[in-house]
């Protein structure tokens, strides 16, 4: 763009308003908007970092490697992919990624909680399944007993308390609502 040198004929800018300073004033704008793409990069560099920052163990702080699900599934036919523990099989800690998104579905789980989290998706999903509520219904019960926002109420997000809760709540409410037999005596 050529800004600098004598103003074109019959410019409507005012002898007051020399053109370099629009050229400038402009400078200033591009300049602005390299600074903005700029700021966007180091961003979206400080939130690739962190997210391969995160990727350690929550139970024993160790790196995490991405790979097939070969040899810790007997069967691997579906071709799952793992977030594990590379202290694995001393630390049994892992989470499924998802087939098409790459992301961990959850976070990462060892036996225990691995087997807790199944346990309280059996409780809950009865719920739904027995047609007491819709799945969408029986979501939001359960966000509300764990006064937890909606995005947040993944049994594949829970530790070992939360878990239990679910269980508990889960079958208290089939409880209630299977009759009781009446004692014939
Ligand atoms: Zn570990």
């Amino acid at each position: 763009m050529v800004l600098y040198g004598n103003k074109p004929e019959g410019c409507w800018i005012a002898e007051s308003m020399p053109i370099r300073v629009d050229a400038a004033y402009i400078r200033s704008f591009s300049a602005f908007f390299v600074f903005e793409e700029e700021m966007k990069t180091i961003k979206k560099n400080k939130k690739k970092k962190a997210r391969k920052q995160e990727m350690r163990c929550p139970f024993c702080g160790g790196r995490v490697v991405f790979r097939s699900a070969e040899g810790i599934y007997q069967d691997n036919r579906k071709n799952v992919m793992l977030y594990i523990c590379s202290h694995y099989p001393e630390c049994d800690s892992y989470v499924r990624a998802d087939p098409v998104t790459g992301k961990p579905i959850g976070t990462m789980a060892d036996r225990t909680l691995r087997e807790l989290r199944k346990e309280a998706h059996r409780c809950f999903d009865a719920i739904y399944k027995k047609g007491y509520m819709t799945k969408a219904e029986a979501y939001m019960w359960l966000s509300q007993k764990l006064s937890l926002p909606l995005s947040e109420t993944h049994i594949g997000l829970f530790g070992n308390y939360y878990c239990e809760v679910v269980i508990r709540e889960s079958n208290q409410f089939m409880e209630n609502r299977i009759p009781t037999r009446r004692a014939t005596g």
